[in-house]
């Protein structure tokens, strides 16, 4: 009957929910950092669902595939993924460790178009809800609070200024080897922001009821302080004693 279905998908929606911290914000926000020790203060498992779209995208141009409009041989390929998420941060793609190519300039500049396909988030909202339902997460992206989780019990939108966003990017690509200058960086920011924010599905918005933090000029440890804060006061995590 279609009450008690509902009733019943409600019912293990509140449950999934009940154990959720979502974060979404745009590019350079700092939402990857502040997730992860967030998670780890609070006991939680972190979800990075941006290395999720990343994944996915280094699969499709390993198999040189770029017809994002061909749902059939899509539907193929993402068939055979297996997008595995270990606990220590590392990604696989069909048993071959990823990690390392997820940030290359490759996978930086298609992603977004990646991302925008229906069939791909379908795939990917599904796999985020079961991995959430098998404990409490932390889960980070561009639509956790307002698509994903949208009866999460922690919200959070992260923000900051563009160019305090660009400079932590730039930061984070020199520690990493990329030899590109904080202007470029500011543009590419530029454009992944509006190509996230006006995809038809699931654009980068701030969802009414997510709490909104502006981070710029704030450094990590103080944004995971605030947001742990929120969380335990509202009856979320560890105790204050075991999360240090
Ligand atoms: O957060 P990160 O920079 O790793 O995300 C990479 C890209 O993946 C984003 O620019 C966005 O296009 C896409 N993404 C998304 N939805 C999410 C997470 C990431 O569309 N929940």
């Amino acid at each position: 009957m279609p009450s008690s279905s509902n009733s019943s998908e409600r019912f293990e929606e509140d449950q999934l929910a009940s154990s959720v911290v979502a974060i979404d914000g745009p590019s350079g926000a700092g939402k990857s950092t502040v997730a992860r020790q967030l998670a780890g203060k609070l006991g939680f498992a972190y979800l990075d669902t941006g290395a999720m779209y990343r994944a996915v995208t280094w699969h499709l141009l390993e198999n040189q595939f770029t017809e994002l409009d061909d749902h059939v041989a899509l539907e193929g390929l993402l068939a055979e993924l297996k997008l595995d998420l270990r606990p220590e941060g590392r990604v696989y793609v069909n048993g071959q460790d990823v990690t390392n190519h997820l940030r290359s300039r490759e996978v930086e500049s298609r992603v977004s178009a990646v991302s925008a396909v229906a069939l791909i988030r379908e795939r990917m909202r599904a796999m985020q809800r079961d991995l959430a339902s098998s404990g409490p997460v932390v889960a980070e992206g561009r639509d956790m609070s307002s698509v994903v989780f949208p009866r999460a019990r922690w919200k959070f939108y992260l923000d900051a200024e563009p160019e305090e966003r660009a400079r932590r990017r730039h930061e984070d690509f020199k520690t990493r080897g990329r030899k590109v200058s904080e202007s470029e960086v500011l543009s590419e920011i530029a454009v992944r922001d509006r190509l996230d924010s006006t995809r038809q599905d699931a654009p980068l918005s701030r969802a009414h009821s997510a709490q909104y933090i502006d981070t710029t000029g704030l450094d990590i440890a103080a944004v995971v302080d605030l947001l742990w804060q929120r969380v335990i006061a509202d009856g979320g995590g560890t105790s204050p004693e075991l999360s240090t």
